[in-house]
């Protein structure tokens, strides 16, 4: 029976690109009574938390897409989250190695990176020389014993390429000399994603692997794993990412890409699976309204694209619409309105902002419709009461915005000191820097507070309303 699987890593905040892989593995499942399930890859520890595990959880089921099988609700093949099978995995590096087909490396980090930079500086990909391969067993036992740090690492063959079929592009080969000698298993115990992925997909019965394009390059890895292993890999299938109109990749660091975003904007999870699902199926013009249901009967997996899903944002405002308005009753309406302002954290905080700032609840949302906005089309005029020249207007939008890149935890403590750094090194008094950013960002000077604001919007929305104001 086809079982299919999302794997989502919880470092950061659920992604749309994880809906769009869940969503087809799900329409997979439906289409062929299948089985999908949910396994949390939490193998980096220093990235993962609980809290985004929990958002995952959320997210995905706000979309619709449930699971049989996961963390939360268990199931016959658990533990779904790595870090609770830490052990499992230990058995199968240990077999690799048994039978020859890993080894220990006791390589430091500077001598790593240091080969890396030589390889790079030649012009080359980096890759691990294979500097502890001719250890000898006596060598390796000493320094095991002597509690030396150590990794495994997985032997690869010499010559020759790895050749197999995928179920989006067809055969594919590559060349064993571009595979590195991938680490199995860490200094600390713990499994990398490649191991812990193929011996749970193993375990899981995991028959068909849908995931993005970005692993394709991983599957030699996993291929011989799988062999090293004696066991037979899964169908793999790898989905075109989704683009931007130019063909740049839909990226955290360019696009608003988080799942809370959208539904902070009031996208229906109805139109948004409507919108990623007509990327796995073939319809005539006319028939874009579709619902779960109807998407898992016209999904057609053999006939995907390979070209790039483009992710036009016109199109899903589109069928948003056409959601709200022709598949919701006034009933429905109403109360998707009402649950959605209740369920809307981004909308909560905002109403905090403006308690000290209102007479009369009216006003509201006059204050705050800033925030639930995905473009504020605001006019060069809208500057017009701002003391700096136009050119220093741009000077401050182009510095700012590259400024606050820098910032690695986005907060308002954060961002009050970077901007604050900012303008020291502009040489500028803060409220000059600050007046068109309050503008920029909220849309007026008279708003909410201005880091908080910026927060609550997220990076990748303030980067882009900077971005339209300074040019
Ligand atoms: P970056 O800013 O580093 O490019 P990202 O936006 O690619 O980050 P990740 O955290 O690397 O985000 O990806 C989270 C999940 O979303 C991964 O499972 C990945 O496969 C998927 N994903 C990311 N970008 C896309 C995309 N453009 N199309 C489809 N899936 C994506
Ligand atoms: N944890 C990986 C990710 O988040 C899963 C990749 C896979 O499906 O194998 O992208």
């Amino acid at each position: 029976a086809v079982r299919v699987r999302i794997a989502p890593s919880p470092t950061g905040e659920p992604h749309v690109g994880t809906a769009y892989i869940a969503l087809f593995n799900y329409l997979f499942a439906k289409k062929h009574g299948g089985t999908f399930i949910l396994r949390i890859e939490d193998t980096d520890a220093t990235r993962s938390t609980p809290e985004f595990e929990q958002k995952v959880l959320d997210a995905l089921k706000w979309c619709g897409l449930e699971w049989s099988e996961g963390p939360d609700v268990g199931g016959p093949y658990g533990p779904y989250r790595q870090s609770d099978r830490k052990d499992i995995y230990l058995d199968y590096v240990r077999q690799i190695e048994k039978n020859g087909h890993g080894f220990r490396c006791f390589c430091t980090p500077e001598r790593l990176e240091k080969m890396r930079e030589a390889q790079r500086a030649a012009g080359k990909q980096p890759k691990y020389d294979g500097h502890c391969l001719t250890l000898s067993a006596e060598e390796v036992t000493r320094r095991v014993d002597a509690g030396e740090p150590h990794v495994v690492r997985m032997k690869i063959p010499t010559e020759g390429s790895c050749k197999f079929t995928d179920g989006v592009y067809g055969d594919v080969e590559i060349p064993w000399d571009s595979v590195d000698m991938q680490v199995l298993l860490k200094a600390d115990g713990m499994p990398t994603y490649h191991m812990a992925n193929v011996v749970d997909d193993y375990l899981m019965k995991i028959t068909h692997v849908a995931r993005g394009e970005e692993w394709l390059a991983s599957v030699p890895k996993h291929i011989l794993i799988y062999q090293y292993l004696g066991l037979t890999p899964p169908v793999f299938m790898h989905l075109s990412l989704m683009r931007n109109a130019d063909k740049s990749k839909l990226s955290k660091r360019k696009n608003p890409t988080s799942i809370s975003y959208y539904s902070a904007l009031g996208y229906l999870p109805e139109a948004l699976m409507n919108f990623l699902g007509l990327f796995f199926i073939q319809i005539a013009e006319g028939e874009e309204l579709m619902t779960m249901a109807e998407l898992a009967e016209k999904f057609d997996p053999d006939n995907l694209s390979k070209s790039g899903a483009i992710f036009d944002i016109q199109k899903l405002d589109w069928l948003n619409g056409r959601w709200i308005r022709e598949k919701l009753s006034d009933d429905e309406f109403l109360g998707r309105v009402l649950a959605w302002a209740s369920e809307n954290d981004r909308l909560k905080q905002g109403l905090k902002l403006s308690q000290s700032r209102i007479s009369k609840l009216g006003e509201l949302p006059a204050l705050a419709d800033f925030l639930l906005k995905s473009d504020l089309g605001l006019e060069p005029a809208a500057f017009a009461k701002i003391k700096s020249s136009p050119e220093e207007l741009v000077e401050i939008f182009n510095t700012v915005q590259p400024d606050l890149e820098k910032i690695l935890e986005w907060n308002k403590e954060t961002i009050e000191a970077e901007l604050r750094a900012i303008a020291d090194r502009m040489g500028k008094k803060l409220k000059v820097v600050l007046a068109p950013l309050f503008v920029a960002v909220s849309g007026s000077s008279r708003s909410l507070p201005l880091f908080d604001s910026m927060e609550l919007l997220g990076r990748s929305v303030v980067r882009q309303r900077l971005k339209v104001a300074g040019q």
